[in-house]
């Protein structure tokens, strides 16, 4: 029979790696599943997809994204941590030990779980979207706006929220005006975020418009054809960028509602521990947060589940 984990971490962002940073310290011996492209994003989470992170402690001149979570898995690595480049497909939940499959279906058994699969930028799967992607079309405004095919045109951000206003600022460094396409006649985002998109000449907003159809040549992205939520009137707009600012999906498909969540499939725990709806379980970072989704926050909440475990663990 396969060894009894104590403690097995899903994920590979900033949660992931701080619990398994504890964990290790503490003597669990944790294996982790980093994933393999999971939920679209690499090894090493979101932050493997933007540049500058200025806001995560101890780096004074900042520090780039992909190379703060290099260091993070090599201290990982360097505390004995077990890494696995495995998606995990599914989890049996129903019994003690918990069980673990990887995509090729191999078993895994464990005492407790960490749960810190992250989150997934939204898209809207247009016509002719797939075509597109990453020829124009991104879901990360700051990760791709700098780049040449971007810069000096005129750069559409689909979104509302603050997200999409914080983006759209963003994109006039390098757009040569941003047009922010919004379904109706209001924003979601905080009135300061509001303000500041209102107040910047390079920002256009198209109000009770969707978006339809990507368009453009064999190679890259050059317009899009909008819809009117009012009358469903649709006309093209010259762009070429399109920048999806439509908030996350947290990645939990993969518990098959085994564990508690609420409307947006977020992970519920107890409110002041990383403890789901089943005991043994723990979850940390974007996962679980809707609310606050920053590198810091996730690995706080990794050292939380990491010592939740090793608790839970001392009481059996
Ligand atoms: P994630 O970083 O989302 O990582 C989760 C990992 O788990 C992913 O690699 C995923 O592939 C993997 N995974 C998913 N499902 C499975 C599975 N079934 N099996 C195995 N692995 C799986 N925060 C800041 O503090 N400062 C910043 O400057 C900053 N900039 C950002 C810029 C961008 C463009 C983005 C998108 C985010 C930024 N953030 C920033 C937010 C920050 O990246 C996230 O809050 C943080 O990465 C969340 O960490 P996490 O550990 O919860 O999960």
């Amino acid at each position: 029979m396969a060894d009894i984990e104590k403690v097995i971490i899903i994920g590979s962002g900033p949660a992931a790696h701080t619990a398994a940073i504890y964990s290790a310290r503490a003597e669990l011996q944790p294996l982790l599943f980093e994933g393999f492209l999971a939920g679209g994003v690499a090894a090493g989470g979101q932050l493997t997809t933007t540049t500058d992170v200025e806001n995560f402690p101890g780096f004074p001149e900042g520090v780039q994204g992909p190379v703060l979570m290099v260091y993070m898995r090599k201290q990982s690595e360097n505390l004995g941590v077990r890494i696995r480049t495995e998606t995990v497909a599914r989890v049996d939940l129903s019994n003690r030990p918990f069980k673990v499959y990887n995509e090729e279906g191999t078993e895994f058994s464990s005492q407790t779980l960490i749960i810190a699969t992250g989150a997934t930028a939204k898209r809207l799967h247009l016509e002719g979207e797939d075509q597109y992607w990453q020829k124009g079309i991104s879901a990360c405004a700051v990760c791709d706006g700098a780049l040449p095919i971007f810069r000096g045109k005129p750069l559409m951000v689909i979104g509302g929220g603050d997200a999409a206003c914080e983006e759209a600022s963003y994109l006039t460094k390098f757009g040569s005006e941003v047009i922010m396409v919004i379904r109706r006649d209001a924003m979601r985002a905080s009135k300061i975020m509001q303000q500041r998109v209102l107040n910047n000449a390079g920002i256009r907003i198209e109000w009770n418009t969707i978006p339809k159809i990507a368009q453009g040549d064999t190679n890259l992205l050059s317009g899009v054809t909008v819809e009117s939520t009012q009358d469903g009137s649709q006309r093209d707009i010259k762009v070429n960028g399109l920048f999806y600012a439509i908030g996350h999906v947290p990645n939990t498909a993969f518990l098959e509602g085994q564990l508690k969540t609420d409307s947006a499939h977020y992970l519920i725990t107890t409110l002041g521990s990383t403890q789901t709806s089943i005991e043994g379980v723990f979850a940390a970072g974007d996962v679980q947060d809707k609310i606050y989704r920053q590198a810091i926050t996730s690995a706080g909440s990794g050292c939380m589940a990491a010592l939740d475990a090793e608790r839970y663990l001392a009481h059996q």
